[in-house]
């Protein structure tokens, strides 16, 4: 055999586990037929972060006044601005390349497919044979009828991260995670921003409350990005004054459109029939308890696999399953309790189940609030938009679940997160000391005001 583990695709998902298992000693090679740092660190997560941090700026700079310090209206320069997302990510992806050199791994540039059990043909002819073979092949946009991305008046989410022009007019199709993030970035470039949302509500797929999703709305519409929720996009027109997208009840003017619809894991092409495998009607390939799928040494993680797709639900699956491999006991996971960010403005960030889940779950449960509004921190900061959530059982205090929508929301979930996957309660939380004037503060009160023992807010 040449390797005990080949990875084929390197993404957060596949180049974590690579680097696992050769720490652990497997003798590991990892295919990627891109970049190292997949979607995530090319075109998804750290891309749109920058230029979410970036783009804040503007917001911030527009609003400073209010504290007493005023700047000359802030000019963009969209070659530098995109020059500098390219830098963030091109220092991650160099960074990564020297991790999987020094630990051991070999990186093998080529596209990788199944050629039946403990084998995975490369795009150059060779083959490699292999122990155990992990899928991490993650996932791509999707399109709908009426809207292809060969079309070049619609974008996926790449060609928008590309940066190339600001439009004038941006309709969004899609109001779920990345939809509304690029959304914002673009409104706050200056963009016309309409989102347009086939279901009742936006942001559907992740577990929130109602209260925590009209926040976002409310702020949504404060910053003028237009959300229709219920309204499925049909068609380009060519209207008038450039082109138009129509809707069941209207005609929306677009000089670009950006399909944000969701996303299919990349699993066409992989050579599953060699391995018996299967992927479901949506492409993701099914896997048991330890990941792994088909009844031969082949695993899959990360978006290419069940569950949310998140890159850091990706690397723990990468690394669960290197030290499962190198002997250790294999590690679990519940999707339900993975937290996860929303970078809007607010930010939302959630972990574990919503106040309306945990009761469908059976749970009596006790619910705690604090708003942004009473932090002297957020206050300072002027950030006074927002509140801190905390779902506990009744019976036992077990913090089920918690949601904050808010400046740093992104920030703050760990804590909440850290107390959920420990299985600890809400006097964990509202006992430990917080330092003072900070924002977990807000989490605290929070799990304060759950126990009835709020000081800073009324108990009910
Ligand atoms: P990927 O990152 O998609 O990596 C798969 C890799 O496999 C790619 O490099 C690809 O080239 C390679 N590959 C595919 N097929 C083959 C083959 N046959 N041979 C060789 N190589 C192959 N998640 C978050 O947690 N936080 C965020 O803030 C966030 N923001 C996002 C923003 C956007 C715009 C997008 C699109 C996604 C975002 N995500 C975010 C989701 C996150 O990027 C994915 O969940 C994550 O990248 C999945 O990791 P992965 O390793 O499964 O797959």
């Amino acid at each position: 055999m040449d390797y005990q583990v080949v990875v084929v695709g390197g993404g957060p998902g596949g180049y974590v586990c690579a680097i696992r298992c050769a720490q652990l000693g497997l003798r590991t090679a990892l295919v990627e037929k891109g970049k190292v740092g997949g979607t995530c660190l090319n075109w998804g997560c750290i891309p749109t972060k920058a230029l979410v941090s970036a783009t804040k700026l503007l917001e911030r700079a527009a609003t400073a006044e209010e504290m007493g310090i005023a700047f000359a209206p802030p000019a963009i320069d969209l070659p530098k601005l995109a020059a500098w997302k390219v830098g963030v990510v091109s220092t991650l992806v160099a960074g990564i390349e020297t991790l999987l050199d020094r630990n051991g791994v070999e990186l093998v540039r080529a596209e990788g497919r199944l050629d039946g059990p403990g084998r995975v043909a490369l795009s150059d002819g060779t083959v490699l044979s292999t122990e155990r073979i992990v899928l991490a092949t993650g996932s791509s946009a999707i399109e709908i009828p009426g809207f292809s991305f060969e079309d070049p008046r619609v974008w996926s989410s790449d060609d928008a991260l590309a940066l190339t022009e600001i439009p004038e007019k941006l309709v969004v199709i899609g109001g779920g995670v990345i939809g509304l993030e690029l959304a914002s970035i673009y409104s706050r470039l200056g963009s016309a921003v309409t989102v347009l949302e086939l279901l009742p509500e936006i942001l559907s797929v992740v577990d929130l409350d109602r209260r925590t999703v009209a926040t976002l709305k409310r702020a949504l519409k404060l910053q003028g990005i237009d959300v229709r929720t219920g309204t499925a996009a049909q068609s380009i027109e060519d209207g008038p004054d450039g082109p138009l997208v129509r809707t069941d009840g209207d005609a929306v003017p677009a000089d670009r459109i950006l399909l944000a619809v969701g996303r299919r894991p990349n699993s066409a092409d992989l050579g599953l029939e060699t391995v018996g495998v299967e992927p479901d009607r949506r492409g993701t390939l099914p896997v048991d308890g330890t990941l792994r799928c088909g009844s031969d040494e082949v695993y899959a993680i990360g978006d290419v696999a069940p569950g949310p797709m998140l890159a850091h639900k990706a690397s723990a699956e990468g690394v669960a399953l290197a030290e499962a491999f190198a002997g250790g006991e294999m590690r679990t996971f519940d999707h339900a309790s993975i937290a996860q960010a929303i970078f809007t403005d607010p930010e939302i960030a959630s972990a574990g189940l919503s106040e309306a889940s945990a009761k469908e779950h059976g749970h009596e449960v006790l619910v705690g609030r604090f708003p942004y509004a009473a932090l002297g921190k957020a206050l300072g900061m002027r950030e006074p938009d927002g509140f801190f959530q905390v779902v506990a059982d009744a019976s036992d205090h077990r913090l089920l679940g918690a949601a904050i929508v808010g400046a740093d929301a992104s920030e703050l979930i760990s804590e909440a997160a850290v107390v959920i996957e420990s299985g600890l309660t809400l006097e964990a939380i509202a006992d430990a000391i917080h330092p003072h004037p900070t924002l977990p503060e807000g989490l605290k009160e929070a799990a304060e005001s759950a126990l009835g023992r709020a000081i800073h807010s009324v108990n009910r």
